[in-house]
């Protein structure tokens, strides 16, 4: 039988972890996993499959019954039930799992970062440092603001739906974005302050770059704790992680089956 990777995606890295897999380890059959938010996600090298495996004990079954032999966690940074999931079932189950996790925003000169720890604290700053704010932080983690007062919200979606929050602007847009697009879209909508996950990575980038062109200051909410264990830090070194440690054996279905 051949080891079987699960990778843990929903990202950009994720997809191009697939990709670079079944390029690189031919011997490997990947399966990629997706939450089901995107309503048209990218067809990947390998098997898919889509939605919840209802909380760590249906990701272990997962495992299990899929003869999984190791376990890429490919999420975003500030998704972090699934990466709790995933180390719990790995732990049960006795699998090797790595974090694929892009480094944090290096802060350059000329960066006015004013960090906050979550979104609840990020809306309380947020009126003191300006009148006129773009929240690029995902629909999900946008009810924290409605308690906001007196600001105007410029509020960015990868679809236009009704507004998620009363009174804001909508724009959409999905990355990768262009640092002369996002000072454009700020500069029109006369944005005093840019609010952001401090996501990493370079598709969402952009926007930092340009509250920088233009001065602005950006709230930036920290990344939750990181998931135990070993990372890395792109693709390549993903897959050589993965290489090795199939090279060694562990990631051998037979443990897995084993583990039952
Ligand atoms: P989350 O809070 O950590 O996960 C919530 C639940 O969604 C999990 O408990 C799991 O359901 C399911 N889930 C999440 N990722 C999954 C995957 N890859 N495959 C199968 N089920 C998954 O994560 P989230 O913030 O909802 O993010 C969902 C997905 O969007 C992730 O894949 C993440 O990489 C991506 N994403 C997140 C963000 C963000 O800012 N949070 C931004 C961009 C992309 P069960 O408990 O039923 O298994």
């Amino acid at each position: 039988m051949r080891p079987r990777l699960l990778i843990l995606g929903g990202t950009g890295e994720a997809a191009d972890l697939a990709r670079a897999v079944a390029a690189a380890l031919p011997g490997l059959d990947a399966i990629t996993s997706l939450a089901g938010r995107t309503a048209a996600p990218p067809i990947l090298p390998g098997q898919m499959r889509i939605g919840g495996f209802g909380g760590a004990d249906g990701l272990l079954t997962f495992l299990r019954a899929e003869a999984i032999g190791l376990v890429a966690d490919a999420t975003h940074p500030f998704a972090a039930r699934i990466s709790a999931h995933a180390a719990a079932a790995c732990a049960a189950a006795g699998l090797p799992r790595l974090v694929l996790r892009r480094p944090d925003w290096p802060r350059l000169p000329g960066d006015r970062w004013i960090e906050a720890a979550d979104m609840a604290e990020a809306a309380a700053r947020l009126p003191k440092l300006g009148r006129r704010a773009f929240l690029a932080v995902g629909r999900q983690d946008l009810a924290a603001f409605a308690a906001v007062k007196d600001m105007d919200l410029v509020v960015r979606l990868l679809t236009a739906e009704s507004p998620p929050l009363p009174g804001c602007t909508v724009v959409t847009g999905r990355g990768p974005f262009r640092v002369e697009d996002e000072t454009a879209l700020l500069a029109a909508h006369r944005v005093e302050v840019v609010v952001s996950k401090a996501a990493g990575g370079e598709a969402t980038y952009a926007k930092i770059a340009a509250a920088r062109r233009l001065g602005l200051p950006v709230l930036l909410i920290r990344r939750p704790p990181p998931p135990p264990g070993p990372t890395a830090d792109d693709v390549p070194a993903a897959v050589a992680w993965i290489a090795a440690t199939c090279a060694a054996g562990g990631c051998d279905p037979r443990r897995t089956a084993a583990n039952r």
